[in-house]
């Protein structure tokens, strides 16, 4: 197996990667860091969570060590644009970790905070600047910032930037881009638009992809609870009293929503932070870090307040509601079980969301095993169809044989139910558009299969209160950037 050596990286770099006890590259990085460190453009389909922040960090990082110039006034050397803060602020930590013996200037920016920090900071200018795209643009329309001494662009989560409506705001940034530069596009999913977009970008790139964006991570034990709306929050609290939910992501598909499970949370004793949108940025750290670090149990989160937030030890992903766009399920469950952990997916059913479960099925191709519902209520729990859907594909069998004994089971065996009828309406229009069901190819606003990850063979639980092995947050067996 290639390691990291091989690869021709500088040595300060291998050192920091030894720090970080990286042994091999993951698949991302083995096939993209060869292209990137040859000059080359790179098209990068992977998701959050195979390493790619790694792929293309490693190889600038050696780029700008061996070709040392001085930072240029007011710009950067190298920009990465990231769609939010979250991820903007772990990329830029990412550069700080693995380029940490190597005298090198980091800065990250990002909206919802004072820009003149922002533009005392860059006024020497850096090495490398991380920044979501309308604070970069507001610091140039300040002339605190140019981009025309840029040899290295990357744009991260394209499918996400194009999702958040940053097209606009990107094709204005790119116009003051020099001709001659590097260029790494990295997306999720490559549907007909992100594909224009990465071809005004890019010259003659390489093109490297891991892990088809219609598998479910495979060390996620996923399950499905059939509830009524009114009763989710009951399920919640029913299932809280399991110890073995170490640390859970909550997801909720609107902002208010989030705060109300939160404040229940709170009512009934178990106290939850929300992160979504509405909050300020000094709330969101805040939350962020007390979820990292452990002291809070719970995180409740919209869509694009997890994007790509990547934190340790999440043992279990809860689908409080279950998202409208089928993509955005395996990006939720994929905050769990991250590089070579295992997770533990749940998901809360009402009988208006049937057909977005069918979507989700449908997309990862595979049956989300149902759970029977703690509180002993059920919605629609019925015998039907289950015996003519497709089997599980095999790699989703846990290793060594073996259905799911207790709660649900891996294999699809478990509780029937009916045909799930009726799209609902509601929440439907803004974010679908045309699709075709495999891939989500042509999907108008759908990116966000971040389910990929390093492959390994660890053996991953059935058990939906399991932990089955997933890393607490002291547990650092694969050691990680202190994110
Ligand atoms: P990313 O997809 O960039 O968000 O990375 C996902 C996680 O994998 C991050 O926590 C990285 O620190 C970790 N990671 C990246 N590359 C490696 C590697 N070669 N070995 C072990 N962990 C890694």
């Amino acid at each position: 197996m290639t390691d990291f050596t091989s690869l021709g990286l500088a040595e300060p770099l291998l050192r920091a990667l030894a720090a970080q006890d990286y042994v091999n590259p993951t698949p991302i990085q083995q096939q993209a860091i060869p292209h990137v460190m040859a000059g080359r453009d790179l098209i990068g389909i992977a998701q959050t969570g195979t390493g790619k922040t790694a792929a293309f960090a490693l190889p600038i990082l050696h780029r700008l060590a061996t070709d040392r110039r001085d930072t240029p006034k007011r710009s950067c050397r190298t920009l990465v644009l990231s769609p939010t803060r979250e991820l903007a602020s772990q990329i830029a930590e990412s550069f700080r970790v693995y380029g940490k013996f190597l005298k090198l200037s980091t800065r990250v920016v990002f909206g919802g905070v004072s820009m003149n920090n922002q533009i005392r900071d860059l006024v020497g200018g850096v090495d490398v600047l991380v920044a979501t795209p309308g604070r970069l643009l507001d610091l140039i329309r300040n002339r605190a910032f140019r981009l025309d001494d840029i040899e290295v662009f990357v744009l991260d989560e394209a499918d996400q930037m194009l999702d958040m409506g940053f097209i606009h705001d990107i094709k204005r940034l790119v116009k003051l881009l020099p001709e001659v530069r590097q260029t790494l596009f990295f997306s999720a999913t490559m549907a007909k638009e992100i594909g224009n977009l990465a071809d005004t970008l890019l010259d003659d790139p390489a093109k490297v992809a891991v892990t088809p964006v219609a598998t479910t991570a495979e060390r996620i034990a996923q399950h499905v609870i059939f509830v009524e709306g009114q009763r989710k929050q009951a399920l919640l609290h029913k299932l809280l009293e399991n110890p073995a939910i170490e640390r859970a992501l909550v997801f909720s598909r609107t902002k208010h929503g989030a705060n109300k499970i939160a404040g229940r949370l709170a009512d009934a004793g178990h106290p939850a932070a929300a992160i979504h949108g509405n909050k300020s940025q000094a709330q969101r750290e805040k939350a962020l870090a007390d979820f990292k670090a452990g002291r809070s149990r719970l995180l409740i989160a919209t869509d694009i307040a997890a994007r790509g937030i990547d934190v340790d030890g999440v043992t279990h992903v809860i689908n409080f509601d279950l998202p409208n766009v089928p993509e955005s399920y395996v990006h939720r469950i994929g905050r769990t079980a991250r590089a070579g952990a295992e997770g533990i997916a749940i998901s809360f059913c009402a009988g208006d969301e049937r057909a977005y479960l069918r979507d989700i099925e449908r997309t990862t191709r595979t049956p989300v095993p149902v759970m029977p519902n703690p509180l002993g209520e059920g919605e629609g729990i019925v015998t039907s169809d289950r015996d003519d859907r497709p089997a599980r594909p095999q790699q989703h069998r846990r290793p060594g044989g073996g259905g799911g004994r207790g709660f649900g089971s891996r294999d699809g065996q478990g509780q029937r139910r009916d045909d799930r009828g009726g799209r609902p309406e509601q929440g439907r229009s803004e974010q679908r558009g045309p699709r075709q069901d495999t891939r989500g190819e042509s999907r108008n606003g759908g990116g966000g299969e971040r389910n990929a990850r390093p492959s390994g063979g660890a053996p991953r639980s059935d058990r939906p209160f399991s932990n089955g092995g997933a890393r607490r947050p002291d547990q650092r067996r694969d050691g990680r950037p202190g994110r």
